[in-house]
């Protein structure tokens, strides 16, 4: 029987929440070792871990099956790889920032400009979409100290919290795309893999659809269950239960972290009592 290989990124910002996806998915992965390749023990799968710019590359020729890396990279890189799903981590953005003393009065200004960046094709083909002509500085890392060396007049960089960018006196100007880790797939997998990855998107799926939810149990008099309802609307049917005592009902919801507390105020106005809430850990459709 045929493995799964997903390539992931072996340290840096989304090796540890790439790990978790394949953990809440059921899936035990030998850690201690941190070899190159490892096996899972109770799922076809088996993980090969690399740098986040070899992933797109690794993915797109078959030596991995899938991979998980940020959008960023797989834009810049430029392989043939399927997006199968937008993973809601390692969000940033890359922008294009100037000394924050400049007086920026639009894309205009770039004209004639040195940039550097470690993304020269994103930021080419932004360029090039705008009709501006600059000149793209392409260099590996600490981008943002470039203009204040006398390298460049700008940069074009990963931007997530912006707190780089004051540091080193500059002002994001342009947001050109926003990034996200994503799932990517081999162009063409073979029956016995895309079976795998079917049963692995399942399970993903149930796992994504839990995230920033909880679950929800309200005690209510039965005369203002109606009411209650429209504060905590269910998935399809609401769960109601009835209490020992006949006058009280208790319903059992699902709902966004986001609204926890407001909804919970919005219940106890209307006599709710006992309100549990309760971690959700996976919705299997
Ligand atoms: P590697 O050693 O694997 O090449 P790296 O140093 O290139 O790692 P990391 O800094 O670990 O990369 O970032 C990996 C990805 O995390 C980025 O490509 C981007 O998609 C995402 N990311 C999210 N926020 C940030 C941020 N503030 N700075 C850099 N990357 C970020
Ligand atoms: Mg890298």
């Amino acid at each position: 029987m045929e493995n799964l290989r997903v390539a992931l990124q072996s340290k840096g910002r989304l090796n540890e929440k790439s790990l978790d996806i394949l953990r809440n998915a059921g899936i035990r992965i030998e850690e201690s070792s941190r070899r190159l390749l490892t096996m899972s023990e109770n799922f076809p799968l088996e993980v090969l871990y690399l740098r986040d710019d070899d992933i797109p590359q690794t993915v797109s020729c078959g030596i991995a099956d899938i991979g998980i890396v940020g959008l960023n990279e797989v834009e810049e890189r430029g392989f043939d790889v399927k997006i199968l799903k937008r993973l809601k981590f390692g969000k940033c953005r890359l922008s294009l920032a100037v000394p924050k003393t400049e007086t920026y009065t639009g894309l205009s200004y770039f004209e004639g400009k040195r940039i550097a960046t470690s993304y020269p094709n994103i930021l080419r083909r932004f360029f090039e979409k705008n009709s501006i002509n600059c000149e793209i500085r392409e260099i590996a890392g600490s981008v943002e100290i470039a203009p204040s060396i006398g390298m460049a007049d700008g940069i074009f960089d990963i931007v997530s919290s912006g707190g780089t960018l004051v540091s080193n006196g500059l002002a994001e100007v342009e947001v050109v795309m926003h990034s996200e880790a994503v799932l990517i797939a081999s162009p063409s997998l073979d029956e016995c893999k895309d079976n795998i990855l079917e049963e692995f998107m399942f399970r993903l799926e149930s796992v994504m659809l839990s995230k920033g939810k909880k679950y929800m149990l309200v005690n209510i008099p039965n005369d203002k269950v109606e009411e209650a309802l429209e504060i905590i609307p269910s998935m399809k049917s609401p769960t109601l239960l009835p209490l020992a005592d006949k006058e009280w009902s208790a319903i059992h919801a699902v709902v966004e972290d986001d609204d926890l507390w407001k909804k919970s105020v919005q219940l106890k106005k209307i006599g709710a009592e006992d309100i549990l809430v309760l971690s959700l850990e996976k919705v299997i459709l």
